[in-house]
């Protein structure tokens, strides 16, 4: 009873065996799959993919590496269009948030992330965020809309124990990576283990972040066992408790509950 809550379906080395992928993931555990859009000009593909499969969620956003040209009226009506037409699959509002690692303005990221947040204020969803050298500006703009927001999850967070602590007091929930696999990942192995049992869960953010022992292959969700395994040595906990444990709270996650 896994649930992998991150899988880029329509990337390249994915898109032509979505089906197969699914179902090498069911045998390796998984029962639920949050496929996420980060193209808002893609949703269509997106959704087809994965129309078929009630156990498959879907989100809808446009990813901050996307924002060089933000026409402010254009993607909010878009996104308004988009989650009334899939309104039956659509979960999760996002992939949005900031990456200033990345190069594209600042300015235009925040415009398009703050349109994401109003969005999933007014159709009441909870939202997927993506953080990269911008966790101060995240956490203040989340902070402005803390009253209103429902559920926010920051996904495959690399923030220090300062940011931990600061998104955990938000209400946070945290998905977890194969990057605490990775062997220079140890300062962020001793935060992800602080963070609370009840707001964390697991994705492979296929196809990247291949977990180890598999480095060097295209990631996959049934590769997601190797994360939570190593995830439960790590905290020293039983794997289908954390297997158990982290389904729920991505349950709890899209059904906007604390
Ligand atoms: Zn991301």
């Amino acid at each position: 009873m896994l649930t992998d809550a991150h899988v880029n379906f329509s990337h390249k080395d994915l898109i032509n065996s979505v089906d197969q992928l699914i179902t090498e993931g069911r045998e390796g555990g998984v029962t639920r799959f949050l496929a996420v859009n980060s193209n808002l000009y893609d949703i269509e593909t997106d959704y087809n993919l994965v129309k078929k499969y009630d156990f498959v969620d879907l989100s809808i956003g446009h990813h901050p590496y996307l924002c060089n040209e933000v026409d402010e009226d254009n993607l909010e009506a878009l996104l308004e269009k988009h989650i009334d037409t899939y309104k039956n699959k659509i979960k999760v509002i996002g992939e949005t948030g900031l990456d200033f690692s990345y190069d594209v303005k600042p300015i235009n990221q925040i415009k398009s992330f703050k349109l994401h947040i109003e969005s999933a204020i007014k159709n009441n969803l909870p939202i997927l965020i993506h953080v990269r050298d911008a966790f101060e500006e995240t956490y203040n703009i989340l902070s402005d809309y803390k009253s209103e927001l429902k559920t926010v999850l920051i996904h495959c967070f690399t923030g220090d124990d300062n940011y931990a602590e600061k998104f955990v007091n938000l209400g946070c929930y945290f998905s977890i990576t194969g990057i605490i696999t990775f062997k220079n990942a140890e300062k962020l192995r001793g935060t992800i283990k602080k963070l609370p049992k009840n707001k964390i869960f697991f994705e492979t953010d296929a196809p990247y972040l291949t977990p180890v022992p598999i480095r060097g292959e295209i990631n996959k969700p049934s590769l997601l066992k190797h994360i939570v395994e190593y995830y439960s040595e790590l905290t020293e906990e039983d794997f289908d408790d954390i297997a158990q444990i982290s389904s729920k709270n991505y349950e709890r996650f899209i059904s906007c509950q604390p």
